[in-house]
């Protein structure tokens, strides 16, 4: 089980990050991609297969982050590279509809059960953003329920996280969003049900939704208390409002029909993504057909996009859904149970306070020895702990999510090679993190 640390300078990353960061901000398409949580030279990567990426300087990792979720099958399964090699030399976009997109749409509606019409998208941004502008046509109300450390995509109405408490007003994280856009906006603790009825309470017959992560993946693996989504559900149903699950990272993942396959709860819309577009640009909202019977060209409102079923990533989509039968569950569980175990052990040994937390083969690993039920929890975490666990795993050829605040994810392909790699890694990352200090 020897694991052998490789020079852990990157030069040709280092150049082409130099590269970019002359010709895009940060020089990375998506903030998180650019180290700035842990530090030091983001890889770019060149090629995938199975559980590992191999960086521009040849160096390969057994990746635990599965581009953030949609590589379930791991990197160039074989069947989906097929799939998509067949669609592309078909043509690549049409405007028109076609029939991969009624074929992906018919497997969503046929796994989730709740999902009774589906419109597909581009991204999970999209998707969520769709499903709030038809929860709010649906019910001619404006207000937006939120929780604190959910992230629903870079919607400008749902990038208001901050701030605890009973019915906070979303105020906005971010420049550019105007507090008109997110003023519509509540944010509510995660988990704590007296505050979504007080907010109710406090605002009769203004709030269009309750719009919830089905189980948090954002401010790392943070799952539903019991009865909390089925809590949710029920207090929407009593004050007219729509309860949307966002499954764009769940769906698919954490069983055959995502978290609604693990607790059952009944949303009136859901939002999908990552999974379900086989490592392509594809997403989906769906759910109850008098609702989903309001969108354009049906109904008044509005909801469209050029590339909206792409005849590639919905071949690439399809594909992956099909080989993901209940064994191919029952493999990424396992495999995701063996490695939370060694990280757990490792980090005992080394006296390590540590909470690892999973909502089925999702999980996180949080340096605080106490729960985390909500983001304020998450964030008394020592995070430095992490720093220094991450470059010890990375410079060991195993790529973690750069962040302290992020799910890890595994794949069918995590075979017991990958696994073995990441357990002779740990114990060097273990006594890292034991001697970090802040
Ligand atoms: N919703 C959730 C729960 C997510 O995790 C994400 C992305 O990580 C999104 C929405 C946004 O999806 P996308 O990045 O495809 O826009």
């Amino acid at each position: 089980m020897a694991c052998v640390s490789f020079p852990y300078d990157a030069p040709v990353s280092q150049t082409l990050f130099d590269r970019a960061s002359l010709v895009t901000p940060g020089g990375v398409n998506s903030p998180v991609r650019a180290f700035r949580a842990v530090g030091g030279t983001p890889r770019f990567m060149v090629s995938g297969t199975g559980p590992y990426l191999t960086d521009a300087d040849g160096r390969e990792y057994v990746d635990l982050v599965c581009s953030w979720g949609p590589m379930i099958l791991g990197h160039s399964h074989p069947e989906v590279i097929a799939a998509v090699q067949e669609a592309v030399a078909r043509g690549t976009s049409f405007g028109t509809p076609g029939e991969g997109e009624v074929a992906l749409a018919e497997e969503i509606v046929a796994r989730v059960e709740p999902v009774e019409q589906v419109r597909l998208v581009s991204s999970g941004t999209e998707a969520t953003m769709s499903a709030i502008r038809l929860a709010r046509g649906f019910t001619g109300r404006a207000k937006v329920v939120k929780f604190a450390g959910c992230y629903h995509g870079h919607v400008d109405a749902l990038l208001a996280a901050a701030g605890s408490g009973v019915a906070t007003f979303g105020l906005p994280d971010t420049p550019g969003v105007t507090g008109a856009q997110a003023g519509d906006t509540i944010v509510l603790p995660y988990n704590d049900l007296d505050a979504v009825r007080e907010a109710f309470a406090a605002q009769p017959g203004e709030i269009a939704c309750v719009i919830t992560e089905a189980s948090p993946g954002n401010m790392g693996v943070v799952p539903p208390l019991d009865g909390f989504n089925a809590g949710l559900k029920e207090i929407c149903a009593a004050n007219g409002a729509l309860y949307i699950s966002d499954e764009v990272m769940t769906g698919f993942r954490t069983s055959r029909a995502g978290w609604f396959g693990v607790d059952g709860v009944r949303p009136d819309l859901m939002t999908f993504g990552k999974v379900m577009g086989g490592g392509f640009p594809a997403a989906a909202f769906g759910g109850r057909a008098d609702v989903m019977a309001h969108l354009a060209p049906v109904g008044p409102v509005y909801q469209a996009g050029t590339l909206s079923g792409n005849p590639v990533a919905t071949a690439a989509g399809l594909a992956q859904l099909r080989l993901l039968d209940d064994a191919a569950y029952a493999k990424v569980d396992a495999v995701s149970a063996e490695i939370r175990g060694l990280v757990g052990e490792a980090l005992a040994k080394e006296g390590v306070a540590h909470t690892v937390q999973a909502a089925s083969n999702m999980f996180s690993v949080f340096f605080t020895d106490r729960p985390v039920r909500n983001y304020e929890d998450a964030k008394q975490q020592e995070a430095f702990r992490f720093t220094a666990f991450f470059h010890s795993m990375l410079s060991q050829g195993v790529y973690l999510p750069p962040s302290a605040f992020e799910s890890w994810f595994v794949s069918t392909a995590h075979d017991t090679q990958a696994v073995e790699r990441i357990a002779a890694a740990l114990p060097a990352a273990a006594r890292a993190a034991s001697e970090a200090t802040a």
